[in-house]
């Protein structure tokens, strides 16, 4: 069989990967970006949530490593988890390759990093804070990257991380490709393109408004006293097999956890003040669906791919528009239906108006399903 990916003139053993991968045709980011990056000119790189950017970049990538044993490439991603989840696609896209694929990220064991690294590693896929770690340790270097990539460079922005970025760009190799993914393009971000690529072809597969249009979009109204009723009615009334459900706050994601799981429903919960080991617990359940709903946080949910995650629940709404975008992103991945439901109390109004105005259309309003109809 031929894959859609042929045409790219990459090697064989990548395509056969990307069979093996179950890809058949490139998504419409790919399709873009992947001759562009083939030319090594530097590229920014815009397309919604789930629409597959880490093979858009992880392909070329592969093509253009060498069997040199020297660190070839680093990925800076904003999290662990996405860290670990990039490592473990480039790993497929690499099989036949036998490319040296390492993820470090903080919480895990440096000195076993620092072991892998001796070993000979040729891609790097890191978090800004270890990698600058391992930087200033010189247990890593960067002088001979023919590519530099930064990915879901928006969400690493919100997570402070530009100075960190900025440092580590200051000691990578000049003569290097740089590449950069971001579902939006808030001003630093360009300001950042501007600093550190040259010329970069900005290649957008985008529509005008950035919205994941696979996505079903609902609003229930509810009043502070009576939210985590109306959510269980909802997580009742509908067939949720795989379910995100946001809170604002760690403490929020702990208290709903409990009083979820004291009502007996299979849940998680993943945020920031848990250990290294306990979030790789939480998201290993939530990927073999031994919990039906994960409770995170923004910051524990960035960029997590999970298939089959049918809905996304804002318990709390996002504050802004941009962070309801990239939720939401969390399900109907790779051209899969989702449904995203957010709760709306009176004070909430406001927000929910200002995200209606970014994605361009009002979302529809659900009846909250009163306790007849809550399918037992
Ligand atoms: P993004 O970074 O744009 O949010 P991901 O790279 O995480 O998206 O991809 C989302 C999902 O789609 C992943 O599970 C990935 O393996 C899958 N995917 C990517 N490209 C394709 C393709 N061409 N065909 C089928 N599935 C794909
Ligand atoms: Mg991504």
């Amino acid at each position: 069989m031929t894959t859609g990916f042929t045409k790219f003139n990459i090697a064989k053993d990548i395509t056969n990967a990307i069979e093996e991968m179950g890809f058949e045709q490139p998504s419409p980011i790919q399709e873009k970006v992947i001759p562009v990056i083939l030319e090594k000119v530097d590229v920014i790189g815009q397309a919604q949530t789930g629409t597959g950017k880490t093979a858009a970049f992880g392909i070329p990538l592969i093509e253009k490593t060498t069997p040199k044993n020297e660190v070839q490439a680093i990925v800076l991603t904003p999290t662990r988890e996405l860290a670990m989840q990039v490592a473990g696609e480039i790993q497929k896209i690499a099989k036949h390759k036998r490319t040296r694929v390492l993820p470090i990220y903080g919480g895990q064991s440096i000195e076993m990093q620092i072991k892998a690294l001796k070993r000979g590693v040729q891609i790097v896929i890191g978090t800004p804070g270890r990698v600058l770690d391992h930087l200033r340790r010189k247990t890593l270097k960067l002088d001979k990257i023919h590519t530099f990539i930064l990915d879901e460079a928006d969400e690493m922005l919100n997570m402070g991380f530009i100075s960190d970025i900025e440092e580590i760009i200051g000691q990578a190799n000049n003569d290097r490709q740089t590449l950069l993914f971001s579902a939006t393009m808030p001003h630093e971000i360009k300001r950042l393109a501007r600093n550190y690529m040259k010329s970069p072809r900005i290649v957008s597969a985008t529509p005008n408004k950035v919205t994941a249009t696979k996505v079903d979009q609902v609003y229930y109204q509810t009043f502070d006293k009576n939210k985590v009723d109306t959510l269980c009615r909802i997580l009742d009334s509908n067939e949720i097999d795989l379910g995100i459900i946001f809170s604002r706050t760690k403490k929020g994601v702990a208290e709903l956890t409990e009083s979820l799981q004291a009502r007996g429903y299979v849940t998680d919960g993943l945020h920031g003040d848990l250990t290294q080991m306990q979030r790789d617990k939480v998201m290993n359940k939530f990927r073999m669906c031994k919990i039906d709903f994960l409770i995170a946080t923004d910051v524990a949910a960035r960029g997590i791919d999970v298939e089959n995650v049918t809905h996304v629940i804002n318990y709390d709404i996002p504050q802004d528009p941009e962070s309801y975008v990239h939720r939401i992103g969390r399900t109907g991945r790779a051209g899969r239906q989702g449904i995203a439901i957010t709760l709306v109390t009176p004070a909430e109004m406001k927000h929910l108006r200002s995200i209606e105005s970014e994605i361009g259309m009002p979302l529809e309003q659900g009846k909250v399903p009163t306790m007849k109809e809550v399918v037992i």
